[in-house]
């Protein structure tokens, strides 16, 4: 077995998981099962790394000093090359064009080479500095003062020039007129031609969910829920202690219903493999690598809205998905729990850079549920990003609009209710705009930390069409009048809730795509070790999740039209509601990893998590 080649308390160089940066880092123990280092970063962040990402701080020196030599490694220019043209770079005009770098000269404390805009990997060299071990958990103010290399400073956002104000903060420097700079550049070639980056070693040691227990309780819990509501809903009188007699159980089953199930997931499927619509790249993988994703689902939608058109013209009676809901439901599960089989096998030849950080515990039931590898494709076919938002999502809609067909029908009415026309308008809107704005899914979590597997599958698959769809599935049995003014009245909550949801995810997004973008000019921002600004003005200052909260106010608008009967309705708002807060929970746990000491400083600026002055 290997001995360990850095000792405790050893300042070293880490690479920053997923980038080619390194930082000066203090190692804080060693697990010798896994290989893996445990080491604190200056802005107080602790991470595990491999040895392979941990670089002593000579050899960072020794190399630079050697970088205008023509190593062995250098002269093997091709890998080099090739990387420094991999897209997640930028084009070597913009690097060069860059004339932010003239202003630097003065700084010898640190040296850092930024490539292009704050969000793209950085080198960086730190001379080491006497104290840079702070815990970001009761650090004293005073301490953090003394750490000039991780300053936290707000800044307000104007193109270039303050972009290069920030980097400024930092000392970022570009390499382009110093040389000092370029040598430190040839050196990060040279290093990247001597080794290509390795993951980061992402055993999950954290365990989510109630760990192996609380997963394996769930999925039962999951499905038992379901047909819960489902047996519920069609209950005259669906009260919570009014529990639904069980149903013959070869009644669950329907071999046709199961049939348009698969046909109606392979239609998506040849609806998300059409060469229609733009091709984007993800957020780099801990390899440094960026997958490439077709978006085209909202060209999937118009197509799946012309195939039901033509169906209902050719009088197809839609009406037979009510008839037949809790089949369909058990067919889709019966196809997620396949589904999941199928992606935990695979996962198992998968290789280790391919795994999600957050299933990859080395517990079967807890990788099966949340998904063992990150990112499963056949080909360029991504499964979770296709499950993601087309079969799901877009069933959803279809089952929406054969509910209010239903209603139609079954009530004799030659127009829907108002109820009835509320939820689907809602709704509708909802699953439009995500479709719309699908790029954005790249960026959640469910994309770049959640792996693919039973939770993910039976969510996108089971969940989100058969419990989503309730408030329509409930007014077809339980028929609801409202009146004009009151309709007016949760139109407007609903409009209220998705403007305070949909700027805050845009002005997000923006801001990660292009943090110089001068429409944010009037932004502030706190820079973290990343490279990455965290908005403290705006939706993202006034609470630290506002999309879940204007997510949240538009799930109130979705039961509202259902009235005040039965509390049945308003499940989906009281499980959202929970949802939302342990996801919160969730990404507040990541983000303090990701940024340490400024996250900190992010909370107190920003006090509330989802609701202002109550959470
Ligand atoms: P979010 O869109 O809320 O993104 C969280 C990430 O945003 C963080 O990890 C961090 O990532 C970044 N971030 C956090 N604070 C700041 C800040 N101050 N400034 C800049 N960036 C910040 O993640 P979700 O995936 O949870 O949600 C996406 C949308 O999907 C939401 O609108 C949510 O309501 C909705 N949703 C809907 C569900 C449904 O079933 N209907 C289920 C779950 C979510 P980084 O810094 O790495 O960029």
């Amino acid at each position: 077995m290997p001995s360990r080649k850095f000792a405790d308390g050893e300042v070293v160089m880490g690479r920053w998981p997923g980038s080619v940066l390194y930082y000066e880092v203090q190692v804080t123990s060693y697990d010798d099962v896994a290989h893996l280092y445990t080491v604190k970063y200056k802005d107080g962040t602790e991470l595990a790394l491999k040895e392979s990402d941990i670089r002593s701080q000579s050899s960072f020196k020794h190399r630079k000093s050697q970088s205008s030599s023509s190593s062995p490694s250098r002269r093997s220019s091709s890998r080099s090359r090739s990387r420094s043209r991999s897209p997640g770079r930028p084009a070597r005009g913009r690097r060069r064009s860059a004339s932010q770098s003239r202003e630097h000269k003065d700084d010898k404390k640190k040296a850092i080479i930024q490539e292009t805009s704050l969000a793209l990997p950085v080198l960086v060299l730190f001379k080491p500095s006497e104290n840079n071990t702070k815990r970001y958990n009761g650090e004293p103010e005073t301490t953090e003062k003394n750490d000039t290399s991780c300053i936290i400073l707000e800044q307000k956002l104007k193109p270039d020039l303050e972009v290069k104000r920030v980097l400024e903060q930092y000392s970022l420097r570009s390499r382009k007129d110093d040389k000092k700079k370029e040598e430190i550049f040839s050196e990060k070639k040279t290093f990247v031609a001597v080794k290509p980056i390795e993951k980061v070693s992402t055993k999950t040691k954290e365990l989510e969910f109630g760990g192996r227990i609380g997963t394996f309780m769930m999925m039962f819990l999951l499905p038992a829920t379901v047909l819960y509501l489902l047996l519920m809903c069609k209950q005259d009188d669906p009260s919570l202690l009014n529990f639904p007699p069980l149903p013959a159980l070869e009644s669950f089953w329907e071999w046709k219903a199961f049939g348009i199930f698969v046909l109606w997931f392979l239609l998506q499927a040849v609806f998300y493999m059409l060469p229609i619509g733009k091709v984007v790249e993800g957020l780099p993988l801990s390899n440094g690598r960026r997958l490439q994703y077709r978006i085209n689902g909202f060209y999937a939608f118009i197509l799946t809205a012309a195939a039901v058109g033509v169906l209902l013209y050719l009088e197809f009676e839609l009406h037979y998905l009510y008839d037949h809901f809790m089949q369909f439901a058990v067919s889709a599960a019966a196809f997620s729990l396949a589904l999941s089989i199928y992606l935990y096998v695979r996962s198992l030849k998968a290789p280790e850079e391919e795994l999600a950080p957050g299933g990859n515990s080395g517990y079967f039931i807890y990788d099966f549920f949340i998904g063992h590898e990150l990112n499963p494709r056949i080909g360029s076919f991504d499964l979770k990003y296709f499950c993601e938002l087309r079969p799901g999502l877009i069933g959803w809609v279809v089952i929406n609009l054969a509910m209010l067909l239903a209603e139609m029908k079954i009530h004799n009415l030659s127009v829907p209710s108002l109820s009835m026309i509320l939820v689907n308008s809602f709704q509708l809107l909802y699953v439009v705009d995500a479709l719309w704005n699908e790029e954005a899914v790249l960026t959640t979590m469910d994309i770049t930390h959640d792996g693919f597997g039973f939770m993910l599958a039976f969510g996108d698959l089971v969940w989100v069409p058969f419990v989503y769809s309730l408030q329509a599935f409930y007014l077809v049995g339980h028929p609801t009048t409202i009146t004009w003014p009151i309709a007016a009245a949760i139109t407007v909550l609903n409009c209220v809730g998705y403007y305070i949801f949909r700027s805050a995810n845009s002005q997000k997004n923006n801001f990660r795509r292009n943090p110089a973008d001068p429409k944010l000019a009037n932004l502030k921002f706190i820079p973290t070790a990343t490279g990455k600004g965290l908005l403290v003005t705006g939706w993202w200052g006034f609470v630290r999740h506002p999309n879940y909260l204007g997510d949240i106010i538009m799930a109130l608008a979705w039961s509202l039209p259902c009235g005040f009967n039965h509390i049945l309705p308003y499940f989906y708002v009281i499980y959202f509601v929970c949802l939302l807060v342990h996801r919160e929970a969730r990404d507040e746990h990541h983000c303090k990893q990701k940024y340490g000491l400024a996250w900190e400083r992010y909370c107190q600026r920003v006090p509330y998590r989802i609701f202002p002055y109550i959470y």
